[in-house]
């Protein structure tokens, strides 16, 4: 079987075709990269998607809430378990940019970190 890709890696977004096993969805191929990052992209994609997660959680004495990410991308399928991870979550004063607010999320191995300062 054959997937599509779009490469988001650079603004030419080359479009490649991946050609999988139909049986093991091992990659087999990768067609229309223009560079080596696009089959690495691709191969990603199509064998352990990945994402950036960003989300505020609530602050504790204060209705502004504060602004979060993952350090790193996540497995994709592991984003409703981030997410309701952060839905539990309380941050408190104060936090400086960068500092990480909860550690290990969900035992991925990545950390969720502030992206702006909290006095
Ligand atoms: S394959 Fe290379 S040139 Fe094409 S979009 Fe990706 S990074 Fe850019």
């Amino acid at each position: 079987m054959t997937q599509q890709i779009t490469c988001i890696n650079c603004p030419v977004g080359c479009r490649m075709t991946v050609t999988l096993d139909d049986a093991t969805k091992a990659v087999l191929s990768v067609e229309g990269n223009t560079c080596p990052r696009g089959k690495n992209y691709a191969i990603q994609e199509c064998t352990l998607p990945l994402r950036m997660i960003t989300a505020v959680v609530p602050v504790a004495n204060s209705a502004t809430p504060l602004s979060v990410k993952t350090a790193s991308p996540v497995p994709k399928k592991r984003i409703p378990d981030v997410m309701n991870a952060l839905h539990g979550l309380i941050v408190h004063a104060p936090v400086s940019i960068g500092q990480v607010v909860l550690p290990d999320v969900c035992g991925t191995g990545v950390d969720i970190i502030a992206t702006r300062p909290l006095t």
